[in-house]
């Protein structure tokens, strides 16, 4: 269980934030410059916090209040950077070993053997970072941070400068590794598809604080408030009445579109009460039939 509770003020920024993530992958979305690389930084140990606490498995990585702040490599953290940031004059077996020279020689040379069949990079093995792709060096990234067997491992934007097809097969390939490994993930991403498909927590950044932190469904069928639908993808935000319950949903009177839509609400909503309903794009269809949640539209594009 990885718990933080951090504030940290810059001129003109404030970061203050509380979450915990149990053996989870918790996904942390949010506009940039919302402080979401500050917060791996800090649980890394890589900029210390101006006050709060950051525990790992009941052991504190970082306590302001009894002075505590453990080393970076003293913290059984792994970090994957945006940019890689291998070692450009070690080879990706070098760059692996890198965390685990304490180790004894073979046991290191196998586990770095096994780590880089698991991340497909074995026959790379002699190369320079220069010399791969950068899908590779985000291979040999992961294979690096895992390599001194972390108990939390936080990722951040770790495919954003990777095309489509290679993304998602790192993507289910992070998913296959959160399987077998004990710890938590904290993944940071601009992507929602991604957000979504691999947080099964989901954290929303917003200028320095936690919008909303919740289960994936909490957060993307129950949003909090209208930013929090705005930065998980919900385009059509529209002002409405409450007008009733039905079969567990709430009906809502949309004054300008002249309907009645049946929503998910968050708990229970009085009637009379004004909310507001968010249409994810995702869940429109264009259909011919009669039903509910009906809409009549004309087709100007297609
Ligand atoms: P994100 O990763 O969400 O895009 P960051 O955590 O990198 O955002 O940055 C959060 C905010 O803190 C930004 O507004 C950034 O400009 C500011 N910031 C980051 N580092 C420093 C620093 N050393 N001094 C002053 N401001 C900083
Ligand atoms: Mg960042």
């Amino acid at each position: 269980m990885l718990s933080v509770d951090i504030k940290r003020t810059l001129p003109g920024f404030k970061l203050e934030v509380a979450f915990k993530v149990n053996h989870d992958i918790m996904a942390i979305l949010g506009p940039s410059g919302s402080g979401k690389t500050m917060t791996l930084q800090c649980i890394a140990g890589l900029i210390t916090p101006d006050e709060g606490r950051i525990e790992l498995n009941g052991q504190a990585l970082y306590d302001s209040a009894s002075r505590v702040s453990l080393p970076s490599q003293r913290r059984r953290v792994g970090f994957v950077f945006q940019n890689y940031a291998l070692f450009p004059h070690l080879t990706v077996r070098q760059n692996v070993a890198y965390g685990i020279s304490h180790l004894p020689c073979q046991e290191a040379e196998e586990r770095v053997q096994r780590l880089l069949a698991t991340m497909h990079v074995d026959s790379l093995s002699g190369r320079y970072p220069r010399q791969l792709s950068a899908g590779q060096q985000q291979r040999v990234a992961i294979a690096r941070a895992l390599a001194p067997d972390p108990d939390v491992l936080l990722l951040d934007e770790p495919f954003s400068a990777l095309d489509t097809q290679l993304r998602e097969r790192l993507e289910m390939e992070l998913l296959a590794i959160h399987q077998d490994f004990k710890g938590s993930m904290l993944l940071v991403t601009h992507d929602l598809v991604e957000g979504y498909k691999l947080g099964t927590r989901i954290a929303v950044y917003q200028a320095g604080a936690i919008a909303q932190c919740g289960s994936r469904e909490e957060v993307f069928d129950a949003p909090a408030d209208r930013t929090v639908a705005r930065l998980t993808g919900v385009r059509n935000l529209m002002d409405g009445v409450v007008s009733g319950v039905a079969n567990g949903l709430t009906l809502v009177d949309i004054p300008a579109w002249g309907i009645t839509l049946e929503a998910v609400s968050r708990g229970d909503v009085p009637v009379g009460s004004r909310v507001t309903v968010g249409i994810r794009p995702e869940y429109v269809q264009l259909t011919y039939r009669d039903g509910h949640n009906m809409l009549e539209v004309d087709v100007l594009q297609a």
